[in-house]
């Protein structure tokens, strides 16, 4: 050990060098850097005590922004030793939008340069911020796509991390995860209605099943690696054990949604967002589950067993009436929210707890008869206020929290 350290027993070093190591706090945002861990890569470098110590730490937890590398690195086999460690993986999407930093450049000797707008000649001139965006979202699909072959041809999620128990993906940067659903937006437009996030998804379901994870939560649910739309447990040859996690936003699109298995659906709205456009964003949702479920089911008898966690503590009755009020969402337990309320009430109220479980328990009520009506099935639904939500056994978090800027409150009277 280099002589200008002072002499610790190797076990005090031990307890040590784990504060070395950067974990980002779940949907922390933190600048980009915090994930690649350079004080413990050096630190592992310092001497062969410190490279023991510190290799574990390198490796039990990892956070990614590049799948594809990782999954490229796992192809030689000194890495793929180093991955049999692996306890929990959190993926995250790359940057996009922003500029590389000088250490990225130097650091890949430009090949990340591609994923930056200067390399294209049509975009020097008048940047198409947009246009950027889409550009992006399309290569990293691509990157993700081929990196799940690799994986699945490897033997997927089970060879790669046999000790793997949880994985999120998302869950660092999943509140300014706007280029997917800017991305997404822009598909539908091109009326590509099968969108290629979809076939990536299922190409990720593919790798996550072969392996005994235990815990699995996502968030951007625009983006390609996601939970499969629909799935039916008699419908998979591999059937999976892990809980599922869906943490959706205030405005929710595309809710993956499972039967036979039980899936957990969790709001990360603040408590100071406005719920009622909150509630019908979902329920929009839950009906559009409930009616193409029929559609794809046929004689399968996959039970729905779905607990939501959402709620705030503020509530504007004329927001609600007048989105609820549309023809197709028009079933009587939807109107539920607004007893004791009146429906023309313009102003954004304060909701106490005890009124968020009166709402939660009526609407219980109404999805659950909503998904029993149309499957004729015992399906199980549950609807819980927000501070109820249990910790997510994959990426940590729990009940919402206002940050910095959810200060505001956010009124939607669409
Ligand atoms: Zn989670």
């Amino acid at each position: 050990m280099s002589s200008n350290l002072p002499e610790l027993p190797d076990e005090v070093w031990a307890q040590i060098l784990p504060f070395v190591k950067e974990y980002p706090e779940t949907l922390s945002c933190p600048p980009r850097n915090a994930l690649r861990n350079g004080a413990l890569i050096r630190a592992a470098q310092v001497s062969k005590l410190w490279y023991h110590i510190c290799k574990p730490l390198l490796f039990t937890h990892i956070v990614t922004e590049n799948f594809p590398f990782l999954i490229s690195k796992a192809a030689q086999a000194p890495f793929r030793a180093c991955l049999a460690t692996t306890k929990t993986l959190r993926i995250e999407y790359s940057a996009k939008g922003q500029d590389p930093s000088y250490w990225n450049l130097l650091h890949t000797g430009g090949a990340i340069w591609n994923r930056y707008r200067m390399v294209d000649p049509e975009l020097e001139e008048g940047i198409d911020t947009d246009d950027v965006l889409v550009r992006a979202c399309e290569r990293e699909i691509k990157a993700l796509m081929a990196a799940l072959v690799v994986g699945n041809k490897l033997g997927g999620l089970g060879k790669i991390f046999p000790k793997l128990e949880s994985l999120s993906i998302s869950s660092i940067y999943g509140r300014e995860n706007a280029a997917w659903a800017h991305y997404d937006l822009s598909k539908q437009m091109e009326m590509m209605f099968i969108r290629d996030t979809n076939q990536c998804g299922d190409n990720f379901a593919r790798f996550v099943n072969t392996g005994n994870l235990r815990n699995l939560c996502v968030r951007s649910l625009e983006a390609p690696l996601n939970i499969p739309a629909m799935t039916f447990a008699s419908n998979s040859s591999t059937p999976s054990t892990y809980t599922r996690v869906v943490h959706f936003p205030a405005a929710v699109a595309h809710l993956p949604s499972c039967f036979g298995t039980p899936i957990r659906w969790v709001s990360d709205a603040p408590p100071t967002a406005d719920w009622a456009p909150i509630i019908t964003s979902l329920l929009e949702q839950v009906t559009a589950i409930a009616d193409h479920r029929q559609e794809i089911q046929g004689a399968r008898r996959d039970v729905a067993k779905i607990d939501i966690y959402c709620s705030t503590n503020r509530f504007t009755p004329c927001a609600y009436k007048d989105r609820i009020s549309y023809t197709e969402y028009d079933i009587p337990g939807f109107q539920g929210p607004l007893l004791g309320f009146d429906p023309t009430d313009e102003a954004c109220l304060f909701l106490p707890e005890e009124e968020q479980e009166r709402i939660c328990r009526g609407l219980s009520s109404a999805v659950q008869e909503l998904f029993r009506g149309r499957s004729g099935l015992q399906d199980i639904v549950n609807w819980y206020p927000s501070s109820q939500t249990p910790t997510c056994l994959a990426c940590g978090s729990g009940v919402p929290v206002l940050r910095g800027e959810d200060t505001r409150v956010d009124y939607d009277r669409g």
